[in-house]
């Protein structure tokens, strides 16, 4: 499996807006890898397994991103439904974005937890790449909250924890996601979490990282990535981005879910970040006073303070945090999820 070490150079993210869509902005540079996936090698252990673009019977679109588009698709074989995304060849190399599907389809192949989309299968026609997903039927995250927030503590609760969890797989398999936001958690048949979008992930390990406390990498990541209203200070102040980076992110989603919009909004991209450089936010004063101590200690400036480092105990201090009290970490994935309605 191919690993990108590139130390890129820190800029602002440029802020540019597809279909109407907040943007991840990305400024990486570094070698251009090829479009083919390892699978096609006919020695590789998965070559005899792999599907082929008829395989499929293609069901509805479930939405476009900015050089993809992501439909249903039934393994002929199986009868399983799928989520198939398809990314046009001559448009990604056209933009550069080469890189970026590479990185995505490395960091997702390394994934392998219930409350993370898998990647079961890469194939490629003439024209396009295909990237057969994990189905999250219930769409995005961001949706409910726009919809139904301020979440209750019990419901924000819940969906915390599935996302600490998530976050602590993806860091114990050597990769920082660095775009953790409401529209990248989707959400499965039963309303349980699937972290999606590895286009901004960094991958820091070649081997599987044994460290699960977001601690020490092999190389440090200064490429900037992310979305402006989720970007961590240390990404400002251009300095190295680490494991620590996606728990800044989830004290945005904590407080996003408990208000409703995310802790550092303002009207341009300029704005938001003066906000997150100066820790800028208010806490409102409903939030109960577990939901304010926790997104303080993630909403921490320096990363080794911040909850979640390994300096200030890693995951595990997180998770025995008073506002996670009474969750079965153990079973949360096949428990009842609240049931997010008004
Ligand atoms: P961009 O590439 O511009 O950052 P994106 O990451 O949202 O956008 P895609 O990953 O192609 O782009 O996803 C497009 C849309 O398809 C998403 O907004 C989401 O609503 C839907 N989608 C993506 N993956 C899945 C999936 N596994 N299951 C269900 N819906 C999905």
């Amino acid at each position: 499996m191919s690993t990108n070490q590139n130390s890129d150079g820190a800029a602002l993210p440029e802020s540019t807006s597809i279909n109407g869509k907040r943007n991840t902005a990305t400024n990486t540079g570094g070698r251009t890898p090829t479009l083919s996936t390892d699978v096609d090698d006919p020695s590789h252990p998965l070559h005899q397994h792999r599907r082929i673009v008829s395989d499929f019977e293609y069901k509805e679109i479930l939405g476009e991103g900015s050089y993809s588009t992501v439909q249903a698709g039934r393994d002929k074989r199986t009868g399983k439904m799928y989520a198939i995304k398809r990314l046009d060849k001559a448009h990604i190399v056209k933009n550069n974005k080469v890189k970026y599907v590479m990185i995505e389809r490395d960091a997702l192949s390394r994934m392998n937890h219930p409350g993370i989309i898998k990647l079961y299968w890469t194939f490629k026609d003439n024209r396009s790449l295909y990237f057969v997903l994990d189905l999250a039927k219930n769409g995005e995250l961001y949706t409910y909250i726009r919809q139904l927030a301020p979440f209750d503590m019990e419901t924000a609760k819940f969906y915390a924890a599935e996302l600490l969890l998530a976050i602590e797989h993806i860091h114990y398999r050597g990769v920082v996601h660095r775009d953790i936001k409401p529209e990248n958690i989707l959400l499965d048949d039963n309303l349980h979490i699937k972290v999606t979008d590895f286009g901004s992930a960094k991958i820091v390990s070649d081997e599987n990282n044994d460290n699960s406390n977001g601690g020490e990498l092999a190389t440090p990541s200064r490429s900037f990535v992310g979305t402006a209203e989720y970007v961590s200070p240390e990404l400002l102040r251009s300095e190295s981005v680490s494991f620590e980076t996606d728990f800044w992110a989830l004290g945005c989603v904590i407080y996003q879910m408990l208000s409703g919009r995310s802790p550092f909004k303002a009207a341009t991209d300029y704005l938001i970040f003066q906000k997150i450089k100066n820790l800028d936010y208010v806490m409102p004063d409903e939030f109960p006073q577990v939901a304010k101590d926790i997104i303080r200690k993630l909403l921490e400036s320096d990363p080794e303070q911040r909850f979640g480092s390994e300096a200030a105990g890693g995951v595990d201090a997180v998770k025995h945090h008073p506002f996670f009290e009474g969750i079965d970490w153990e079973h949360i994935y096949s428990s009842n999820a609240p049931p997010l309605r008004e």
